[in-house]
């Protein structure tokens, strides 16, 4: 198995709360989310602690024979369990993250998207396959235009990121809104998921929205592109230049973002040559 991995903190003395692991015929990449520094979110343990800890619990709930869902909502179940009774569980600030996995099992490549995070099939003789779960960013299409026209870092940008913020809560994990991985494990049973031979595959892109913005948000890179940067150049070669498009546009007044930088993290698993 030949992968090739990179991430990066949006800030270097920030905790980064991207999680990714490959384990033998898997790779899991989380993007966690919580309210902004300041505000509260019932749980002791914070942002950082509920990806990795999901995701080395996805890990171990990833069995042969089991649906990747089956996976996510049994680790959604145990997070649960380890937040203990110091930790509000029904807070609207309670951690979550997005989910992107794949794993290769019979010779056929199942994958689970949900939330933000991309997955890209690299199809032999086929133009790349996307997969991404389009539901936040309907949701939030609405409520982040004041905030968008604010430049990035200003008090008043914080100020519109906490009211977004507080509107987006009445939206997760309902119908309508949109679904990510936090308490209720029922929202595994609403990700995205498939199945290819992986024989038809050359290579599998995972990636935190930090990391796919060249393309879905910058418009710098192509899907195919993007994949040739990692297959040539590596996945730390795609943040870098990730972040040097971002230094370009520190305000956000070309590129509208929350965050000047992200958490930014790339997985490439090459399947064949
Ligand atoms: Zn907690």
């Amino acid at each position: 198995m030949r992968v090739r991995l990179a991430t990066c903190a949006a800030k270097p003395d920030r905790a980064n709360e991207d999680f990714a692991a490959a384990v033998p015929g898997a790779v899991v990449l989380l993007d966690g989310a919580g309210p902004p520094a300041g505000m509260p979110s019932g749980c002791v343990h914070g942002t950082a602690w509920y990806a990795r800890t999901l995701g080395g619990l996805l890990l171990a709930e990833i069995q042969p024979g089991r649906q990747l869902a089956e996976s996510l909502g049994r680790a959604i179940e145990r997070v649960n369990a380890l937040h203990g009774a110091a930790c509000d569980l029904a807070h609207p600030g309670t951690p979550s993250a997005t989910v992107a996995m794949a794993r290769l099992q019979d010779g056929k490549l199942d994958h689970l998207v949900l939330a933000d995070s991309v997955l890209v099939l690299d199809r032999k003789g086929a133009d790349p396959a996307v997969m991404s779960d389009d539901r936040l960013a309907v949701t939030t299409r609405e409520l982040r235009k004041d905030l968008d026209a604010l430049p990035t870092g200003s008090a008043e940008h914080t100020a519109a990121l906490r009211s977004f913020t507080e509107a987006l809560a009445g939206y997760r994990n309902r119908p309508g809104g949109f679904w990510v991985a936090s308490t209720d494990p029922q929202a595994a049973d609403q990700a995205l998921t498939g199945s290819n031979a992986g024989d038809e595959l050359r290579a599998l892109a995972v990636l935190s929205d930090g990391a796919s913005r060249l393309v879905d948000r910058f418009g710098l890179l192509t899907w195919p592109g993007l994949l040739d940067v990692l297959r040539q150049d590596g996945a730390e070669a795609l943040i870098a230049r990730t972040r040097a498009a971002e230094r370009d546009d520190p305000e956000g007044r070309r590129w509208p973002r929350g965050k000047t930088h992200d958490d930014a993290t790339a997985i490439f698993w090459q399947l064949s040559d």
